[in-house]
């Protein structure tokens, strides 16, 4: 629920806001003082909007942030103050006394002079929202289409994990009854009860690796860094674990064109899935995945994948390996010449990428470069904000 009230409070405070602000503006500017005097005195009944939505905004980002100080998260929770300071301490006297000057029609040079206050004020706030807007898409623009659509939150059970590669662990997770997903689609997750905390939080979205025909709910990551990260690696099998979701677009479903996956080391996670998915249903579609990583020790279910390879003849396997000079298969990374040689005319298929942000930034550059378009590209940045 927060997640929709969220962005969906937020959104009111800011069009609420920058209603004030533009009906005070063009009032004053253009119209006459009965509409100024309109203006004034209806502005604090939009305080009974204003307030609740703000608090609304504020209390919801608290509780999604779930301890997270550092990145995009924390930069939106520092302008919180601001914005409610600047509300309780400038917007409202100063429309509270505005509306009574309006109504006694004294607009003297004091009416103007806090006018312009709260103008400047109110600007301020629109634009603190403004970027809080901007910073929370960026948080989950993997969402994308899935923005007002309420999905469950299941506490499911560690059933075990296992190491795919270098410092990468797979984790099976039970699948809650009733859970349903589409390849491809990723998840929120907590760790209830977890013990060591830092500034970087207790939440991480992750793609089910897995694909909805298998019995459990995979995810696959690597293990270093954060804390996070330190107490998934040591849940023993049977601890809770809090998903929800499922969420994203990043589907084979809506198109029939053959599609090239690019993944960047730990970003083959939705693509495992989309594999396993697409044989499974027996798709007649091509797919050739483009597979970028260190070394074959750093490619998390490779083996599987260059089976998978053998076993469906309309999926093709290209890995290649940054930093591995014996690697009898392809070296260096994903370039253009590299996707024309296995999967032919770079204009006919979708294209989907997943990796670490600069991998991601990188495959979109050389395919704008190469005259691909932002409509047959799909992309899914494992960032860390
Ligand atoms: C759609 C999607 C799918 C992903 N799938 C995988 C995957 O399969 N495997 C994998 O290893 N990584 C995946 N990631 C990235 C993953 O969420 C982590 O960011 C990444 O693993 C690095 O985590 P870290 O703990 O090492 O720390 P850092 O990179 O230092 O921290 C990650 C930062 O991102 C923040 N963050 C991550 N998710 C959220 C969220 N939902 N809301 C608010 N803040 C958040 C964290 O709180 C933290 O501050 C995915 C990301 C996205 C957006």
């Amino acid at each position: 629920m927060p997640r929709i009230i969220h962005p969906l409070a937020g959104m009111i405070a800011l069009l609420t806001i920058a209603t004030f602000w533009l009906s005070t503006a063009i009032s004053e500017l253009f119209l006459s003082e009965a509409a100024v005097v309109a203006v004034k005195t209806t502005i604090p009944w939009g305080f009974l909007l204003l307030v609740p939505a703000l608090a609304a905004t504020g209390g919801s980002g608290f509780f999604l942030s779930h301890g997270q100080r550092a990145g995009l998260v924390g930069a939106k929770l520092k302008r919180m103050p601001f914005i409610a300071a600047n509300g309780l301490l400038i917007l409202i006297p100063a429309a509270l006394f505005l509306a009574s000057k309006a109504r006694a029609g004294d607009f003297d040079t004091t009416f103007y002079v806090v006018q312009g206050i709260e103008l400047l004020a109110g600007a301020t706030n629109i634009a603190l929202l403004g970027l809080g807007m901007r910073d929370g898409m960026k948080l989950t623009r993997w969402k994308r289409g899935n923005f007002l659509r309420l999905a469950a939150s299941h506490t499911t059970t560690l059933a075990g994990k296992e190491e795919v590669a270098r410092d990468t662990f797979a984790f099976r997770l039970q699948k809650p009854e009733g859970f349903t997903f589409r390849a491809g689609q990723a998840v929120y997750v907590t760790l209830p009860g977890q013990k060591e905390t830092d500034n970087k939080g207790s939440i991480r979205t992750f793609s089910i690796a897995s694909a909805p025909q298998e019995p459990d709910l995979v995810i696959a990551t690597r293990m270093i860094g954060t804390a996070f990260k330190r107490c998934l690696a040591g849940l023993p099998a049977g601890s809770p674990v809090d998903i929800e979701g499922p969420y994203g677009d990043l589907t084979l479903d809506g198109d029939t064109r053959p599609a090239v996956f690019l993944a960047g080391g730990i970003g083959i996670t939705p693509f495992r899935s989309m594999i396993v998915d697409a044989a499974a249903r027996g798709l007649s579609r091509d797919l050739t995945l483009f597979y970028s990583n260190r070394s074959a020790d750093d490619a998390a279910f490779l083996s599987e994948l260059e089976q998978l390879a053998q076993q469906n003849p309309r999926f093709r396997l290209v890995a290649t390996m940054t930093e591995a000079p014996d690697w009898q298969g392809e070296q260096g990374f994903i370039t253009r010449d590299m996707i024309e040689r296995h999967a032919g005319d770079i204009a006919r298929p979708i294209f989907y990428i997943a990796g670490p942000p600069a991998m991601v930034a990188a495959m979109e550059r050389l395919l704008r470069e190469a005259g691909v378009s932002v409509e047959n590209t799909r992309a899914e940045e494992f960032g860390g904000y």
